[in-house]
């Protein structure tokens, strides 16, 4: 085991937004507001908006949905031309305020808000680096390290600084700061983690996970921030700085497959298409004779419709999905679960009983969703249940951003894919092939894909299994 590692698995799913108007009189924070709205999907368990106006940064994040955490008059007080917002969901027992996202510190006559999408392999290492130095954290995310970086090289400038802090930080990171007059974006090495720039119908600019966030606020994309590139803006306009370490893209192929939203695209493959085609391949490589093609919302309808119009058997809708669900949602208990408790997916019996049905799915990652999917669909009278998944068998962890666990939890570590239709209850079972799905995406080899093939793009920490 390489000490220089994290061997903690905390993930951190997450999307983050930025916006610099250049008239020092607007205020940005409605903006980022909706810019937060429509990257929801991406972080359900905390919001946070920063402002900076002339340097001089208001700040507010809570526990909740963007819609729980600004209420009432809070938008108004974040004053400010330039601004970040985050939106959060982390996956191990971190859930309360202090992790919430931007993180402001005071650092000399110099205030910065950073707000981070992504995992840092190394980020155990660095801490305890910075702790040996008397840096005392407030949080347990890696966030606060690179802070606490970026703030220790501030003499030699922001721009300066930041490449220092790239030189030091492994692991996949999308990140937005706001600083003196400035709103920067930093995308990682590889481009793991996905940040586009975009700019307002009035003259500013914006940086966002997704392109989704740009269309909801009416601005226009210009492009991706690339793999390694630090994008400033500010008074003059957009600067591109590209750090030293630039290596080949390898952006994660699972923000395709299920974590991003369809009307987003990503490195100039669009997020509907790539799902579309996966659900086309699937139905070549896997065709069954059926009645009915159904998706499971919401990343497996494009897929759906795709596999129904390469197979010609009808798509319909199967599944009803409860939209309100957050993640900070009281889950029931097992024995509410027991009982039959189904409160996110309903099956719409009028399109699939008495019919041998075809579901697609985009992922199985532990096994439990699509188990409950089939047992749904059967109790719905379905007569016959196949199995379709837009992604091979998720069959390593993820060390950067995605919540595919440890490997013992992982189905597709653990069992042949005759084992997991049984242990599901499927009719049949079949998982897109790997050059099946990285046809649907495009082609090429600019994609992160190690869940499925267990290739990192870098060395990473050795997780007991
Ligand atoms: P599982 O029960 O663990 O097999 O979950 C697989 C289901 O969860 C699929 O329907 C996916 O759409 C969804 N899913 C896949 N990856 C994630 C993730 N990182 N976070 C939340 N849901 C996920």
């Amino acid at each position: 085991m390489n000490n220089f590692f994290n061997e903690d698995k905390l993930q951190e799913e997450c999307g983050v937004f930025g916006i610099y108007k250049t008239d020092k009189e607007m205020q940005c924070a409605q903006l980022i507001y909706y810019g937060l709205y429509a990257l929801q999907h991406r972080g359900q368990e905390s919001a946070g908006i920063a402002t900076n106006f002339e340097g001089k940064i208001d700040h507010y994040k809570d526990m909740g949905l963007v819609t729980e955490v600004f209420r009432g008059d809070v938008l108004s007080e974040l004053k400010g031309n330039i601004g970040i917002g985050h939106v959060r969901y982390s996956t191990t027992g971190e859930s309360h305020i202090e992790n919430a996202q931007p993180l402001v510190v005071n650092h000399k006559n110099t205030q910065i808000a950073l707000a981070h999408n992504g995992n840092l392999v190394n980020a155990k290492a660095l801490r305890e680096m910075l702790e040996d130095t008397g840096v005392v954290f407030q949080t347990t995310i890696d966030t606060e390290v690179i802070v606490n970086l970026l703030a220790r090289g501030l003499k030699h400038g922001v721009v300066d600084s930041i490449k220092r802090v790239v030189d030091i930080i492994k692991g996949a990171y999308a990140i937005v700061i706001t600083t003196e007059d400035m709103l920067i974006g930093v995308r990682d090495p590889h481009g793991l983690r996905p940040l586009c720039l975009g700019r307002t119908k009035n003259g500013g600019y914006v940086l966002s996970s997704e392109s989704c966030a740009l269309d909801t606020i009416g601005a226009e994309l210009i492009r991706d921030v690339e793999p390694g590139e630090i994008v400033v803006i500010d008074s003059e306009g957009v600067k591109s700085f590209s750090q030293n370490n630039w290596v080949k893209k390898r952006l994660c192929i699972f923000e395709l497959i299920y974590f991003a939203r369809p009307d987003s695209v990503m490195d100039g493959t669009s997020v509907y298409l790539s799902r579309h085609n996966a659900g086309k391949i699937l139905a070549r490589e896997s065709f069954v004779e059926a009645d009915v093609v159904i998706g499971v919302p919401d990343s497996g309808i494009p897929a759906a419709i795709g596999f129904a119009e390469a197979s010609g058997i009808p798509f319909g809708m199967g599944l009803i999905k409860n939209k309100y669900i957050g993640r900070t949602f009281i889950q029931p208990t097992q024995a509410l679960r027991e009982e039959g408790v189904m409160i996110k997916l309903n099956a719409l019996k009028e399109n699939v009983a008495g019919k041998r049905v075809i579901i697609v799915d985009d992922s199985i990652v532990r096994g439990t969703t699509s188990k409950k999917l089939v047992e749904l669909l059967r109790n719905a009278g379905a007569k016959e249940v196949h199995f379709r998944v837009t992604s091979p068998p998720v069959a390593h962890t993820c060390h950067f951003g995605i919540d595919t666990p440890y490997r013992r939890e992982l189905v597709g570590a653990m069992k042949t894919v005759d084992e997991i239709r049984d242990m599901i209850g499927a009719d049949t079972l079949a998982f897109i092939s790997n050059g099946g799905l990285i046809e649907s995406v495009g082609g090429g080899t600019g994609y992160c894909s190690a869940c499925f093939d267990g290739d990192y793009p870098m060395e990473v920490p050795v997780l007991e299994d």
